[in-house]
């Protein structure tokens, strides 16, 4: 469902990622753990181009992201309306959650569906209810971003993600900025889709969620994957010191 080859980028001098390869089937939740700064928002990024990348190929449910041309040969950008097309294939959810604000929580998971998909009023409020309903905020419907909880307010941002159907969903760290008394609620959300055999990748800090979860847990050091299994297996038997000294921190 998402394939990486051989992805380098940079900013600048600075190679963030370094020949990144993995892939995610259907179905599967991919968790990505790692050091601040060690590139795994940037890999979000690229897969949903909101970041270029220099070299490598990333396909989403067989289709090339961000340019057309052979990998190694002369590529050049897809026109903007592919590239708005590829994104809502992969569903998006960040840190936080921008919501507008002058709308209400079934207007904001409206929108998209509206504008973009070209959907009635009548289909895309009904999936809208729908959604709602399975994020647990069927009576929020009308309330205001700010009559919210940080934690209803990103299960309504994941709302708004799943209503443009996407084939995958992108997590960056959505539970970092919530109090810790609502990270529960948005991992359950997180559960629940994993459990409706969403693909997904999901950016995290929560290392209980991840060893439950996670089909296949990658630890990103400096730009490249140096663990990739099963969480149980990395978890007990890692390969790398790196990777026992970064999930010391979270014991
Ligand atoms: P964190 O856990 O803190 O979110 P991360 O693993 O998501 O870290 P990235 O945000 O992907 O890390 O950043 C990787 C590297 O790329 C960092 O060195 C960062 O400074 C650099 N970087 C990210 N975005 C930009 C940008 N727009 N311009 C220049 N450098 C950038
Ligand atoms: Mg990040």
């Amino acid at each position: 469902m998402i394939e990486v080859k051989d992805v380098s980028k940079s900013f600048g001098n600075n190679q963030v990622l370094k020949n990144i390869s993995f892939d995610v089937k259907e179905g599967e939740v991919v968790v990505l753990v790692g050091p601040s700064g060690s590139g795994k928002s940037t890999l979000l990024r690229c897969i949903n181009f909101l970041e270029e990348f220099q070299a490598g190929q990333i396909l989403v449910d067989g289709e090339g992201v961000g340019y057309v041309g052979s990998a190694g040969g002369s590529r050049r950008r897809q026109s903007e309306a592919d590239i708005a097309h590829l994104r809502t294939k992969a569903g998006m959810v960040f840190q936080n959650y921008n919501l507008f604000p002058h709308k209400t929580a079934i207007e904001n998971v409206m929108m998209g569906p509206m504008l973009v998909n070209k959907e009635s009023k009548e289909e895309a409020r009904a999936h809208a209810v729908k959604l709602l309903g399975k994020v647990g905020l069927a009576d929020k419907a009308d309330h205001f971003p700010s009559q919210l909880s940080g934690g209803q307010q990103q299960r309504v941002a994941i709302a708004r993600a799943l209503a443009m159907r996407p084939k995958v969903m992108l997590f960056d760290e959505v539970t970092s900025a919530l109090d810790p008394e609502l990270v529960d609620e948005v991992l359950k959300t997180l559960r629940d889709l994993s459990n409706d055999g969403m693909t997904m990748i999901i950016v995290t800090h929560e290392m209980q969620f991840a060893r439950d979860v996670a089909d296949r847990l990658l630890f990103f050091y400096q730009g490249a994957i140096i663990e990739d299994g099963p969480p149980a297996e990395v978890f007990e038997n890692p390969k790398t010191e790196r990777f026992q000294t970064f999930v010391k921190r979270f014991q």
